[in-house]
């Protein structure tokens, strides 16, 4: 079996083995998440953190062109930062033999 896998934790991909988990933030979707109340999400950086939180809510919110997202150090008494999150389609292609 490979450790070649996703963390538990963070749920990133990556060797078990050798993972440290990237630092854990408060996250919230603006206007539709609590910010008494917010979700986490795991960045080495706020803005990693704001488009990790982005990626894994994309598919609640429908599939947005933009978002905004506000994320947090997960310690007490930090302040948010807020990212205007732009979503953009990559083509996809696909080579069918004929
Ligand atoms: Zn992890």
């Amino acid at each position: 079996m490979s450790d070649f896998n996703k963390c538990p934790i963070c749920g990133k991909y990556d060797w078990l083995n050798k993972h440290t988990c990237p630092p854990k933030w408060d996250a919230i979707i603006y206007n539709r998440d609590d910010e008494e109340n917010p979700e986490h999400a795991f960045g080495i950086s706020a803005e990693a953190a704001a488009l990790d939180y982005a990626e894994a809510n994309f598919v609640r919110m429908e599939y947005p062109s933009e978002m905004e997202i506000w994320v947090r150090s997960h310690e007490e008494g930090s302040t948010w930062q807020k990212f205007e999150i732009t979503v953009e389609s990559v083509p996809q292609f696909t080579a069918t033999p004929r």
